[in-house]
């Protein structure tokens, strides 16, 4: 049964039916009936929609952030930025998807006319985690609307009211019955829905487990998937950086969220010419990090979003100092309730210990000290994970090494990796693969039809 408990507290919040078989089939056929109105709409009136979803969430952000930071700890006043990049993406595909999926001229084809035109597939699943429980739905609603595709979302169990709201926004803004529906169901029911033949391609975000599992029956049925799966993110500082800053913006891109994003700042690879400084800076910074009560303003850490995910943690952290790592600072979880655990950091991990190699899905930067680019980017790219990365360098040549050496779906140089609707975003190897996001996302799932015209 889909529960919510508020991680702060450890209470449940609401438990929810799950949605029959017989409620599956009936999402699935008005998902199916409004497709086939909704693929020859015109492009201003899906415009016009995404704008007043955005309308939407602006009027409801408060109180949608509210719900957020009730079902998975976030800090209100993240969850109240979250709402408003949701509406950002919004306006941005109102104002930028018609270009995007318009006809395309390819010279030189053997026709007078010879094009690309970019029509929708249809019903689309959407499988959502828990960790920006409006943004990882917006982002794929967004340009799927745009492109004339219906959405029917399994949310993470954890954050229905989430769902639900979700499909009531889209809703209250006009949108008709079936573009965009929710529904509670549990991951077993998954593989059915997939299989279903009016289910034309799937979107995943989330375990690696999870993603294997959906593209294996996708596979099996030749449909399209984009799967955005794990990462452990470096986050390299070389002797030209603006260390301050490496600073400054590497304590928000680890700690953000309760330290639980995929593109989160994981391994800190610092040359060992500012590597005192860098850790004695980022350590007193954390350190001054005040864990507590995420609808309290004051608060720079919250909880975890489940217990299982503080227990994951203690038992990796745990794991590396046995293995050999050294615990600069915090690596407990505070006794009490609610799903806490201390703003950490960890450094000299061996390579058997499970920090090296495991994605830390929590506020625990780990340190590593490297003596030249060249060891960075080999660090950096030892790992099954490929997801973004960052890099402070004011050096041009160092520069264009990282772009071209390190083996991720984004580098970004002297900031922070975070995702932009004018910019695909994805990864390579075990992060997944496919695009969300810019030209490439609302285009994954289109069929780019090839026509040529005498
Ligand atoms: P999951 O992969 O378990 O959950 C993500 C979504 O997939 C949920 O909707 C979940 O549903 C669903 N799901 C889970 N298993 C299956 C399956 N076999 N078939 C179909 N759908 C499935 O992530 P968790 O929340 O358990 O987090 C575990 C790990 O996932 C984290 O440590 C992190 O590595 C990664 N993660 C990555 C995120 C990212 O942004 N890339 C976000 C969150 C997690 P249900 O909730 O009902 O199980």
């Amino acid at each position: 049964m889909p529960t919510s408990i508020n991680p702060a507290t450890g209470e449940i919040i609401e438990e929810y039916a799950e949605h029959s078989d017989a409620d599956i089939d009936r999402a699935i056929a008005n998902a199916d009936l409004c497709y086939r109105d909704w693929r020859t709409s015109n492009l201003d009136d899906r415009s016009a929609l995404l704008n007043r979803i955005a309308d939407q969430l602006e009027t409801r952000k408060e109180e949608l952030a509210g719900i957020a930071t009730q079902e998975m700890g976030k800090r209100l006043k993240e969850a109240v930025a979250e709402v408003e990049k949701c509406a950002m993406a919004c306006r941005y595909y109102a104002e930028h998807g018609p270009a995007m999926i318009a006809n395309e001229d390819r010279p030189g084809g053997p026709a007078s006319e010879n094009f690309v035109a970019y029509l929708p597939i249809g019903p689309i699943l959407a499988i959502m985690p828990w960790n920006f429980p409006y943004w990882q739905c917006l982002r794929f609603a967004a340009p799927a609307i745009m492109a004339g595709n219906v959405g029917l979302l399994k949310h993470a169990s954890n954050v229905s009211r989430c769902a639900l709201e979700i499909e009531r926004v889209i809703l209250d803004a006009g949108g008709p019955q079936g573009l965009f529906q929710t529904m509670l169901v549990s991951s077993k029911k998954v593989d059915g829905i997939l299989k279903d033949p009016r289910i034309r391609a799937a979107t995943l975000t989330g375990s690696e487990g999870a993603g294997s599992a959906v593209a294996a029956t996708s596979g099996h049925e030749i449909k399209t998937t984009v799967l955005e799966l794990g990462g452990s993110d470096p986050f390299i500082v070389m002797p030209s950086a603006d260390i301050d800053k490496a600073i400054e913006v590497g304590i928000t891109a680890r700690m953000q969220n309760n330290g639980q994003s995929c593109i989160a700042a994981k391994r800190f690879i610092v040359h060992e010419d500012v590597y005192d400084r860098y850790l004695e800076g980022y350590k007193a910074k954390v350190e001054a990090m005040k864990l507590g009560d995420p609808m309290e303003t004051g608060t720079d850490m919250g909880p975890l979003a489940q217990k299982q995910g503080v227990e994951d943690l203690k038992s990796q952290v745990e794991q590396s100092v046995a293995a050999g790592a050294k615990l600069v600072t915090g690596g407990k979880a505070p006794e009490g309730p609610g799903f806490f655990f201390q703003p950490s950091i960890i450094a000299e991990v061996p390579e058997n210990a499970p920090a090296y190699r495991d994605e830390l899905f929590g506020p625990c930067a780990i340190m590593f000290k490297v003596g030249s680019i060249d060891a960075a980017i080999e660090l950096a790219n030892d790992s099954d994970f490929g997801l973004g990365g960052s890099v402070f360098t004011r050096d041009k040549a160092e520069q264009e090494r990282f772009i071209r050496d390190l083996d991720t779906g984004g580098t970004h140089i002297n900031r922070m990796t975070a995702s932009h609707p004018a910019l695909p975003f994805g990864g390579v190897k075990r992060s997944g693969y496919g695009r969300e996001l810019s030209h490439e996302g609302i285009r994954a799932f289109m069929n780019a039809k090839t026509v040529t015209r005498d």
